[in-house]
């Protein structure tokens, strides 16, 4: 299926010039780009079927010259379109021809680290990876962790309320964004929310997130941080349908255990996330330690809810092929050989 990108305006075209000159005057030095070449690299976005020069790239550092970028391009009837890492798989930082591309790439600083209040007061442009990495120290994270966490903006999630594996127990973006600094089209700059998910009003953050980019430019975003929980394991469960390995997700939440995560893998994920099961059947290696290194919760409780699963290879009535959890390692019994697994963290 092809998608028809909408008409570009010949008028906006024609005063191109004029455009990349006035952006100039308001993002100063490299702020700008123009040519054909070096604006190869905003052609597209993840979703790299699709491929669209922009009009021009502004590439501001504040958020006064986001405000004058699209103040004036508010006023000239110029579309502008907001982008972070780039990484949307929807084609939301998918240029337009006759648009500006605005880039957020210059936001890259972590502006504030509040552990009395466990928030952190981020740029958009900062990595969600990198506000993880940035409290790792004291002991905290930040929840929402898309699988692109390492190249994915921040400000990017919260225009796309991303979501990852944490998110079964600990939400989508939206259920950890506190607060942000956005810039309207006019080129106004209100702040919604603050350090507290308690605020009078409209919830405009639960509007705001998800907006991809047409509500606003974001400039500032609060998230709330977690403590890490207390110890690390991982469960790897075996199912020879998938019709059983659903049952199972649907008893473990059924039961009231909310695990910090929980994937379902077929066949080929297995086998891709596995190195080859050695002569005696068991299979593990740094590559299962390195995909299944997460996991939730208290020693006490984890104990409690996976020793049915170590006790027994084959566990009725889910009819599973346990997998031993460990701190060290991850030995995953592949006789069996699942059509499908559940991996809970
Ligand atoms: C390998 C891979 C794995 C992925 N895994 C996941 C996953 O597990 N979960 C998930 O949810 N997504 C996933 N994604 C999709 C993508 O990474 C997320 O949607 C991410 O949030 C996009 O962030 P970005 O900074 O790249 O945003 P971009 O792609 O640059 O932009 C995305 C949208 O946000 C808007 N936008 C960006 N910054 C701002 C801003 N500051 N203000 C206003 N609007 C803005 C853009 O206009 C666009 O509409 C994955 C993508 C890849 C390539």
């Amino acid at each position: 299926m092809t998608i028809m990108m909408p008409a570009s305006d010949q008028a906006v075209l024609g005063r191109r010039d004029a455009i990349v000159a006035a952006l100039r005057a308001i993002v100063p030095g490299e702020g700008v780009i123009d040519s054909a070449a070096e604006m190869v690299t905003y052609e597209s976005d993840g979703l790299m079927a699709y491929r669209q020069p922009p009009m021009v790239v502004a590439l501001p550092d504040t958020t006064e010259q986001v405000s004058r970028v699209l103040k004036y391009c508010f006023e000239q009837g110029i579309k502008v379109v907001p982008r972070g890492s780039g990484t949307s798989l929807s084609g939301g930082a998918l240029p337009l021809a006759d648009g500006v591309l605005l880039g957020l790439g210059k936001f890259k600083r972590i502006r504030e680290i509040d552990f009395d209040n466990r928030v952190v007061v981020t740029e958009p442009g900062v990595t969600n990876l990198a506000i993880s990495q940035a409290v790792a120290h004291a002991g905290f994270y930040y929840a929402p962790d898309p699988s692109s966490q390492i190249a994915c903006s921040i400000g990017g999630n919260v225009a796309e309320n991303s979501g990852g594996v944490h998110c079964l127990k600990y939400g989508m973006t939206t259920n950890n964004v506190l607060g942000c600094e956005i810039v309207l089209i006019t080129g106004e700059i209100i702040r919604v929310g603050g350090k507290s998910a308690e605020t009078s009003g409209y919830d405009l953050m639960g509007i705001i997130t998800g907006s991809e980019g047409l509500l606003g430019v974001i400039t500032e975003i609060t998230v709330r941080i977690l403590q890490k929980p207390e110890t690390a394991r991982a469960l790897m469960v075996g199912f020879a349908q998938v019709e059983a390995a659903g049952e199972c997700v649907a008893r473990i939440i059924g039961a009231g255990i909310i695990p910090g995560g929980m994937e379902m893998m077929d066949k080929p994920a297995i086998h891709a996330a596995f190195p080859p099961p050695r002569p005696n059947g068991i299979c593990s290696g740094p590559a299962a330690r390195r995909h299944f290194r997460r996991s939730d919760g208290s020693r006490r409780i984890i104990s409690a809810w996976t020793a049915p699963f170590r006790a027994a290879r084959c566990h009725e009535p889910w009819r599973g092929s346990a997998i031993s959890p460990r701190n060290t390692g991850f030995a995953s019994p592949m006789y069996f050989m699942p059509a499908t697994a559940i991996c809970i963290l």
